[in-house]
C-alpha cells in the first residue's frame, strides 16, 4: 500500500479496535473507528474471558500463541489483570491422547509456556473437586488463564486516544460506493467518511457490513449462553478452565471455570457451525439464558463437580460467536484487492485471537502480507471462494 494511507475500520469490538491501535503504531496517521453503538457493546463484552494454549495443531497454536503474548505484554506493563487459574482439556478416550501428546510437543518447540500431559490422579491435583469418571488423560497448562473483555477493549480504547484515532459511536454503517479515484465512501448514520482502506471487523454483524461493502462474508452468528453457578462455601483455589469437549465432536462440550473461588462460569462450547445452538440474528436475539437450559447445566455441572452439589443458579447472559464457515479466523483483504479487508469470524475465541487479528491486518494492510504470522496467510477470505472449494 502507498503511504501515508487513511483507514475507516468498522467495529470498536476487540478485532476493530486492535487493528485500529496496531495500524496507528506502525504510523497510520488518518483512522476512524465506526461503531454503531460503543465500544464491547457487541461479542467482546459478553465473552467468558479464556485465553489458552492447549491446542493440537501448529496453525491453530500459532494465532492463539501470538494472541497469548501480546494480552501478557498488557499484563507485564501492569495494563490489564489476568487470573492464570490454568486451562485443562479433557480426554474421554485414549484414542485422545496422541493429540494431547502432539500439542505438548507443538508448543516446546515454539518456547511457550509448559504444558503438560496429565494422569487422572494429577488431574485430581488441578481439579480436586472433579468427578474423574471415564477421564483417561488432561492436557494441561498452567500458565494460561481469563480476563475481562471490556477491560481489554478499554486498554484499547485507552491507546487510540493516545495515538490519535477517531473513535466514533452510535453513528451505524448504512451505505459504501467507491470513487473513480479508487477512494473509499463509507456513509454512516451521521454522514460520509472517506478513505483508502476499510475494514471489516464488525463481529457477529460483519456479514451485513459484507453486504454493504459489496463483499460478502460467510459468517454464522451463533447464540451462546453463559450460566453463573454461587458455590455455597468457598473452595479456596480458582477452579481452573475445564474444556470437556474434543475439537470435531458434532456435539457441544461442558466448559467451565471458576470466577474467584466462590462462583462457576459455565457454557457449552463448541468450534462448529451446528444447528443445535442455532444461528441468530445479531440485533434481535434473546440476550437472556432459556429456563431449561439452566437445569439442564445445573445437572451437568453437579455431574462434572460433585462435591460441590449444593451450588445455586445465580444469573446468566447469551451472546454471539461470529463463527465462520470452517470455525477459523476470516483475516486480510477481500479477493479483489479493492483496499478492503477483514478482521472478523473470530468465532468463540475472539477475546484471546483479537489483539492478534488486528496485528495481522494491519500487516496485510501496510505490508501486503501477514509479516508477524506467515502461516496466517491461511486464513484468507479467499479460501471460501469456488477455485479455493475445487482445489480441495
Ligand atoms: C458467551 C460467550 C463466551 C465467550 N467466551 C470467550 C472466551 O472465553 N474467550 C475468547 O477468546 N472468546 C470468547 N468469546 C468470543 C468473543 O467474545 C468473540 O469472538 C469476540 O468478542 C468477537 O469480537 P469482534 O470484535 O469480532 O466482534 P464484536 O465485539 O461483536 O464487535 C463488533 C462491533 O461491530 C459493531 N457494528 C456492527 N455493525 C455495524 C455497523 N453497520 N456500523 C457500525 N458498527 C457496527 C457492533 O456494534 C460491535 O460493537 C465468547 C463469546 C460468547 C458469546
Amino acid at each position: 500500500m502507498p503511504q501515508p494511507i487513511s483507514v475507516v475500520v468498522i467495529g470498536a469490538g476487540i478485532a476493530g479496535l486492535a487493528t485500529a491501535v496496531e495500524l496507528a503504531r506502525r504510523g497510520v496517521g488518518s483512522i476512524t473507528v465506526v461503531d454503531k453503538a460503543y465500544p464491547a457493546s457487541g461479542s467482546s463484552g459478553l465473552s467468558v474471558g479464556v485465553y489458552n494454549r492447549q491446542y493440537v495443531d501448529a496453525d491453530e497454536l500459532a494465532i492463539r500463541a501470538l494472541g497469548a503474548e501480546i494480552i501478557e505484554g498488557h499484563e507485564r506493563d501492569g495494563r490489564i489483570a489476568i487470573t492464570h487459574n490454568g486451562y485443562l482439556r479433557i480426554a474421554r478416550d485414549a484414542s485422545i491422547i496422541p493429540s494431547f501428546e502432539h500439542g505438548v510437543a507443538i508448543q516446546e518447540d515454539a518456547g511457550l509456556p509448559e504444558s503438560r500431559l496429565l494422569e487422572p490422579s494429577e488431574i485430581a491435583r488441578v481439579v480436586p473437586d472433579m468427578n474423574l469418571d471415564g477421564v483417561v488423560a488432561g492436557l494441561w497448562g498452567a500458565a494460561d488463564g481469563y480476563l475481562d473483555g471490556h477491560a481489554l477493549c478499554t486498554l484499547y480504547v485507552d491507546d487510540a486516544a493516545d495515538l490519535g484515532i477517531a473513535v466514533r459511536l452510535r453513528e451505524e454503517v448504512v451505505g459504501h460506493s467507491v470513487r473513480s479515484s479508487g477512494t473509499h465512501v463509507v456513509t454512516t448514520s451521521s454522514g460520509d467518511l472517506e478513505a483508502d482502506v476499510v475494514v471489516n471487523a464488525a463481529g457477529a454483524w460483519a456479514d451485513s457490513v459484507g453486504d454493504i461493502l459489496g463483499r460478502p462474508v460467510p459468517l454464522v452468528p451463533q447464540r451462546h449462553e453463559c450460566f453463573v453457578f454461587q458455590l455455597a462455601k468457598p473452595t479456596g483455589y480458582v477452579i481452573p478452565t475445564v474444556m470437556d469437549y474434543v475439537v470435531g465432536d458434532p456435539q457441544p462440550g461442558l466448559n467451565f471455570r471458576g470466577e474467584g473461588d466462590r462462583q462457576l462460569l459455565a457454557t457449552l462450547h463448541t468450534n462448529d457451525v451446528i444447528a443445535d445452538v442455532g444461528a441468530s440474528d445479531p440485533d434481535t436475539y434473546f440476550r437472556g439464558v432459556v429456563g431449561d437450559h439452566v437445569e439442564d447445566m445445573a445437572a451437568l455441572l453437579i455431574e462434572a463437580l460433585p462435591s460441590l452439589s449444593d451450588m445455586g443458579y445465580y444469573s446468566g447472559w447469551a451472546g454471539l460467536y461470529p463463527l465462520s464457515e470452517d470455525n477459523y479466523p476470516i483475516l486480510g483483504p477481500s479477493t479483489a484487492g479493492d483496499g478492503i479487508f477483514f478482521t472478523c469470524g473470530l468465532g468463540g475465541n475472539g477475546i484471546q485471537n483479537g489483539p492478534a487479528a488486528g496485528r495481522i491486518t494491519a500487516d496485510w494492510i501496510l505490508d501486503g502480507r501477514p509479516t508477524c504470522l506467515e502461516r496466517a496467510t491461511l486464513l484468507g477470505i479467499d479460501r471460501f471462494s469456488p477455485t479455493a472449494e475445487e482445489a480441495r
